[in-house]
């Protein structure tokens, strides 16, 4: 989701003659020339510790995400909120109490070993709040109620739009990973850092736009404006995925909306929900982006149900970064099989490549070890 396709996003070039030093950067960091790039192939290179431990500062950043928040109703404490429910859903697919999580590594996205406590959580909420918000879903058995598919949807909405502003904070840092370096790596590092940003920005503007209108229902307690579709497993999914996503094609190639419109687009959550037997998938919409994610989804439902689970994990990792996998599972995989799907992933986050309209039909890759046994929409 890092790209709009079709949206002009322009490039940055090097100026043809030096800047004078008060003069905006040309890298569009908004600081002084002077203050930036000036010498930068001759300034120290930052270590990457200290740049780590820079970005785990940002992702600290304490704020509660509560339409309600306020000095007088948070708790103060901010907890680390879980995107999945962690002991009951990502123990299930976890060796060791460690999942693979995907990470930024030399440029690209792979998967490594994280533990339970650090997967899937983000500082969203404050402690109060985050118990009060998942009450019906962390303390009771997941029945599928509506509230219970709310809920799903909301804490996934909410992920996805506090992940899209840490990216967003931590531009400023990945930006100065330049240093030390010559005059076309600097140009290629920030080009790339303006245009992700740039597409971040727009991405980040429907989210929000969207987290809004589930704000609106969640104090409303409206559950009856969502809708979706559910899909209900034998065995453990080797998964867990809570995340939000603009429905660009469907499992035929059909086109669903494009995502170059300055219309607000429609938005998808979606939630694998592991469990120690079976486990469920759900699909949650508000009636407001009801058209291209019930074509979407109604694409899939054409499929024949052996084939599902192979469709889901297309979908799965043709469009979410927040996806944790079963050590077992990945490990069991072919060389080949992996890089497929990390292909697609990677794909979802580059700032200059786009999907083509096939991207979901079947490729005739074969990983799932599960099935699916019923589904259904509500
Ligand atoms: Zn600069
Ligand atoms: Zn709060």
């Amino acid at each position: 989701m890092a790209r709009i396709p079709g949206t002009p996003l322009e490039t940055l070039e090097l100026p043809e003659d030096p800047p004078k030093q008060t003069d905006p950067c040309w890298c569009r960091s908004g600081i002084e020339f002077g203050k930036c790039h000036f010498e930068r192939h001759l300034q120290p290179r930052e270590s990457p510790w200290s740049a780590l431990k820079e970005a785990s500062r940002l992702n600290d950043a304490k704020y509660c995400g509560h339409p309600l928040a306020s000095p007088v109703t948070c708790s103060g404490k901010i907890v680390r909120a879980h995107t999945v429910q962690l002991e009951g859903a990502l123990s299930t697919i976890a060796v060791d109490r460690h999942v693979y999580g995907l990470a930024m590594k030399d440029g690209r996205l792979e998967y490594g070993l994280i533990g339970l406590r650090k997967a899937s959580t983000f500082s969203g909420f404050c402690s109060y709040h985050d118990a009060e918000l998942f009450r019906a879903l962390e303390t009771k058995p997941f029945t599928a109620t509506k509230e219970q598919l709310f809920l799903l949807a909301y804490r996934a909405l909410s992920k996805e739009v506090y992940a899209k502003r840490y990216a967003i904070r931590t531009i400023p840092l990945q930006r100065r990973q330049d240093k030390g370096s010559d005059a076309l790596h600097q140009v290629n590092v920030q080009s790339y850092l303006y245009l992700r940003e740039q597409a971040l920005r727009l991405g980040l503007r429907d989210l929000e736009s969207a987290i809004a209108d589930y704000d609106k229902a969640l104090l409303a307690r409206d559950h009856d404006r969502f809708s979706g579709y559910l899909v209900f497993t034998d065995k453990t999914p080797d998964l867990a995925v809570s995340a939000a996503m603009f429905p660009e094609f469907d499992f035929q190639a059909n086109a669903l909306q494009s995502l170059s419109s300055a219309e607000c687009l429609d938005l998808l959550t979606y939630t694998v929900l592991p469990m120690s037997s079976g486990g469920v998938i759900a699909f949650v919409w508000d009636s407001k982006s009801a058209r291209s994610c019930e074509k979407l989804v109604a694409s899939l439902d054409r499929l024949p149900m052996r084939e599902l689970p192979d469709a889901l994990i297309r979908f799965t990792y043709e469009y979410f970064e927040n996806c944790f996998a079963n050590p077992l599972w990945w490990d069991s995989l072919s060389g080949v099989q992996r890089e497929r799907l990390l292909a697609r992933i990677n794909l979802a986050v580059s700032p200059t490549d786009d999907r083509t309209p096939d991207c979901l039909k079947d490729d005739g890759l074969r990983t799932a070890r599960w099935n699916v046994i019923a589904k259904e929409w509500f």
